[in-house]
């Protein structure tokens, strides 16, 4: 748990899996993402609750994906979010839990009595929260996937920004990931001169990591010509010695995007 400016409060995952964060202002609290997990997020709740009397006004998720969304129902307040995101989440059924679940049985237990709560409040272009003494603008930029949002906290002017981008870790590029949108939308957020970056995994960044975020996309978008051209082994020797390829966790991550570029009708 970090406050980054007063009233700020990131919650760093170590491990890899989705940053939390929340901000404090004069009307209320409101969460930005839920983890994966129901009782991480009701730990987040009462660590809030521990550390100022405001209500929880409302949850932001920003997109779909179970690791930042599946923590909703540990919260009674309203969830805020794209509507794309609502109408994806509204669809997933037993058999998408059931998939995590085979995936990770160690988490078995924790989906044993699980429903997604979804969002309650949705939007299309962009959202904005008032606090009162801080604002928070809800931007639609797709990307990452189709509904991916960007939130601005202002006055600080700190951008948590999703999974647009990813720090320490190779990012997950999925099969509804755009990399053209997602590469023009970094460049958008560039021209924002944010002062820090909270990433939807990884440590606390800056504008650096918009241009590391950027770079990187911009290589795996050349990967697909030379993985259909067979030139996989010096695409491998080539990032190897590329520090921000190299010195990302989860290479396991990174064979799984060249399976989706490989495979997919990703929108590249
Ligand atoms: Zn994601």
């Amino acid at each position: 748990m970090e406050e980054i400016f007063p009233g700020v409060f990131v919650v760093v995952n170590e491990k890899g899996g989705a940053n939390l964060g929340f901000i404090i202002g004069k009307n209320g609290v409101v969460v930005i993402d839920t983890s994966l997990f129901m009782r991480k997020a009701e730990e987040l709740k009462e660590y809030i609750t521990s550390i100022t009397k405001k209500p929880i006004v409302a949850v932001v998720n920003t997109h779909y994906h179970p690791d930042h969304s599946f923590g909703n129902a540990a919260f009674t307040c309203s969830i805020i979010a794209h509507e794309i995101t609502r109408e994806i989440m509204e669809n997933m059924d037993k058999e998408y839990i059931k998939n995590i679940v085979d995936k990770l049985p160690e988490v078995a237990k924790d989906f044993q009595d699980f429903s997604i709560r979804l969002p309650t409040i949705t939007f299309k272009k962009s959202k904005k929260i008032d606090l009162g003494d801080r604002s928070m603008s809800i931007i639609h930029v797709g990307g990452h996937t189709e509904d991916s949002s960007v939130i601005l906290v202002e006055p600080f002017n700190v951008l948590f920004a999703g999974d647009i981008v990813i720090n320490d870790f190779h990012p997950e590029i999925v099969p509804d990931s755009n990399l053209k949108k997602w590469l023009k939308v970094l460049k958008r957020l560039l021209k924002w001169n944010v002062e820090l970056v909270i990433p939807g995994h990884g440590s606390i960044g800056d504008e650096k990591s918009l241009i590391d975020m950027y770079n990187y996309l911009r290589k795996i978008q050349g990967f697909s010509e030379k993985i259909k051209s067979g030139k996989l082994d010096s695409l491998l020797e080539e990032i190897a010695e590329e520090p921000n390829f190299s010195n990302r966790k989860f290479p396991e991550l990174f064979v799984h995007t060249l399976q989706v570029l490989s495979s997919s009708t990703m929108e590249k």
